[in-house]
Parts: structure tokens; C-alpha cells; sequence
């Protein structure tokens, strides 16, 4: 297997991973970093960005993400395809297996490999996943242009994807658990002013119907206990994250649901000269903004870290 001397590798391509990218390659760290799974991160799932400074007129999630990529390219970051698919963090120097194929040998890592969507977990979703089910709204929603479709959720991303699939589709269900939502008040406000988004609240979806695509979706009524048959073409699904944190456990130390734990105030993990960045380390604020922020983070530890080893 190649062996490859890496000083300073990030693992990740969203928000965190580029920031600590653009900062570790002008602090002449020489950063490698791996794109893994999803290059770009979520937020090449997303339309608009409004919300991130600099961009006063908003952008688009995609465009963001190749101009991150682009600037940290041009101080040398050394951006690659590959997955980092194992880990061992015994010694100083951490190794860390790219696509089983390759082996790091890095003095510094930097994870930043953010967070993926969660599924309801019945057996319907998962077969027709691709079949009309879907976890992300502006990547398939075309397909269900003028149709009538359902989406689960009651955060800020189901009542954005919500309001954008009622300008593609006829009538747009959102199931809703219980009787509030927890997006916040201008999103809701949104929603329940849009004409042709219907929530249903305190609702619970029993199975997503159809054999080769989405013919309809039973859902139930927590309270009263009835059925109602939807019918409806699509189904998404937009109930939140886990973060990707698996190939690290046993090594790093995560809280029960998987989120890296970081000494506050800083991106060090429990090991040292592994630190982490972005949402697989946040489960509170979760913004690109404060994404790029710890990356910038950890850019600055990660060097801090080797000044002090006195490595070059
Ligand atoms: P959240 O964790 O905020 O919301 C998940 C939603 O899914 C909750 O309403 C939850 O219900 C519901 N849910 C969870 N599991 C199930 C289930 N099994 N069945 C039915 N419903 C379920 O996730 P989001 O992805 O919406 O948002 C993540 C973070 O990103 C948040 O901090 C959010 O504010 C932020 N965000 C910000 C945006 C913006 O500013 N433009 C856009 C999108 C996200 P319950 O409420 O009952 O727990």
C-alpha cells in the first residue's frame, strides 16, 4: 500500500474544510485535503444563501462552494477525490487510509466531515429512496414539477424546502409531529402564508406507498388515531443530521450521538494534533458561517501545534 507524508490534512470539503484550507496553505502547512463523500459539503444541496456576509445580494450554495475551493486552491491547498475510510491515532504521527488504498501519514489532521440527513426509518423509505423519495428537495424536486408531494420535517430545512417545492408543485403536505414547528418565526410565517403548502400537524407517516415510484404516503393522526391517505408523487425527507463521525470512534472522543467533542474555545480533540472543525464538531449553531469559523480555527491550532513540536 503507497505510504504519503501529509503535514497537514483536512478531511472534508464544506465550509470548515476549505476555511482551514485558505489558512493553512498561506501559513505554508502544504494542507492535502480530501473531498470525501459529498464535495462541497451540503450546501452544494442548497439554492439561495442569504445569510452568509459578504454576499449582499445572496448566492447559490453550489457557486459558494466551488469559489471556497477555488481560493484555497490558488494559496496551493492540494484538493483531491478520495474518502478517508480509517483511522488510527495511536502515536504522534496520525494515520489515517484513503479509499483502503492509501495510507496518511500526517502530523496534523483536521476533520471537517460535517453531517449527513437523517431518515425516518421504515422499510418504504428506503426502498423507494430514489424512487420519489428523497432527502433533498432542490436536488429533485424538479421531477415532481405540477404534481402533489409530502415533506416531514418541522425545522428551518423542511419549511425552506417546503416553500420551495410549492413553487414547483401543485400542493405541497408538510407532516408535522407535533402541534408547533421549530423553525424559526419568519420561516413559519412563510410556510403558513403560503396557499398551496398544507400542514398536517401531530402527524406521523406509517408508510410511503408504491412499488416502483410514489403513489401515495399513510399518514396518522398521533391523537385521534386516523388515517389519512396522501396522494402524492414525491416524499421527502427533512428531519435533521448525524454527523460523520463513525470512522473516528474509539479514537476521538464524541457525545451520544456522535458529535466530536472539542475542548471550548478551541477545534482540539481529545488527541493531539487532531483537531475538528464545522458541523460534525457543532450540533447547535450549524451555519456555514460558523462552519468557516472553526475551520479558520483550526487552521490556526493545527499550526500552533507544529510551531510548538518544532516541525516545518
Ligand atoms: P432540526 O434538527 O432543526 O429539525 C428537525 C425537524 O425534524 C424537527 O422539527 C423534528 O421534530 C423533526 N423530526 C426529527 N425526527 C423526526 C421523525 N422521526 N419524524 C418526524 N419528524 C422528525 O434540523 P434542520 O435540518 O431543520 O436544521 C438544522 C439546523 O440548521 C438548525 O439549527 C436550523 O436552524 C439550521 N438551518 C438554518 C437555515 C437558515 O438559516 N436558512 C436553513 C436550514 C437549516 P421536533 O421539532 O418534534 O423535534
Amino acid at each position: 500500500m503507497e505510504i504519503e507524508k501529509v503535514n497537514c490534512l483536512i478531511i472534508g470539503s464544506g465550509p470548515a474544510g476549505y476555511t482551514a484550507a485558505i489558512y493553512a496553505a498561506r501559513a505554508d502547512l502544504k494542507p492535502v485535503m480530501y473531498q470525501g463523500l459529498q464535495p462541497g459539503g451540503q450546501l452544494t444541496i442548497t439554492t439561495e444563501v442569504e445569510n452568509y456576509p459578504g454576499y449582499p445580494k445572496g448566492t447559490h450554495g453550489p457557486q459558494m462552494m466551488e469559489d471556497f475551493k477555488a481560493q484555497a486552491e490558488r494559496f496551493g491547498t492540494d484538493v483531491r477525490f478520495g474518502i478517508a475510510t480509517k483511522v488510527d491515532f495511536t502515536g504522534p504521527i496520525h494515520k489515517v487510509w484513503i479509499d483502503d488504498t492509501k495510507e496518511i501519514h500526517a502530523n496534523t489532521v483536521i476533520i471537517s466531515t460535517g453531517a449527513s440527513a437523517k431518515w425516518l426509518g421504515i422499510e418504504s423509505e428506503q426502498r423507494l429512496n430514489g424512487f420519489g423519495v428523497s432527502a433533498c428537495a432542490v436536488c429533485d424536486g424538479f421531477f415532481f414539477r405540477g404534481q402533489d408531494v409530502a415533506i416531514v420535517g418541522a425545522g428551518d430545512t423542511a419549511a425552506e424546502e417546503a416553500t420551495y417545492l410549492a413553487k414547483l408543485c401543485k400542493k405541497v403536505y408538510m407532516i408535522i409531529r407535533r402541534d408547533e414547528m421549530r423553525a424559526s418565526k419568519a420561516m413559519q410565517h412563510r410556510v403558513l402564508n403560503t396557499p398551496n403548502i398544507e400542514v398536517i400537524w401531530n402527524a406521523e407517516t406509517k408508510e410511503i406507498l408504491g412499488e416502483n415510484g410514489v403513489s401515495g404516503a399513510l399518514i396518522t393522526d398521533i391523537k385521534t388515531k386516523q388515517d389519512r391517505k396522501l396522494d402524492v408523487t414525491g416524499f421527502f425527507v427533512a428531519i435533521g443530521h448525524t454527523p460523520n463521525s463513525q470512522i473516528f470512534k474509539g479514537w476521538i472522543n464524541m457525545d451520544e450521538q456522535g458529535y466530536i467533542i472539542t475542548t471550548p474555545g478551541t477545534s482540539k480533540t481529545n488527541v493531539e494534533g487532531v483537531f475538528a472543525s464545522g458541523d460534525v464538531q457543532d450540533k447547535i449553531y450549524r451555519q456555514a458561517v460558523t462552519a468557516a469559523g472553526s475551520g479558520c480555527m483550526a487552521a490556526l491550532d493545527a499550526e500552533r501545534y507544529l510551531a510548538a513540536k518544532g516541525i516545518h
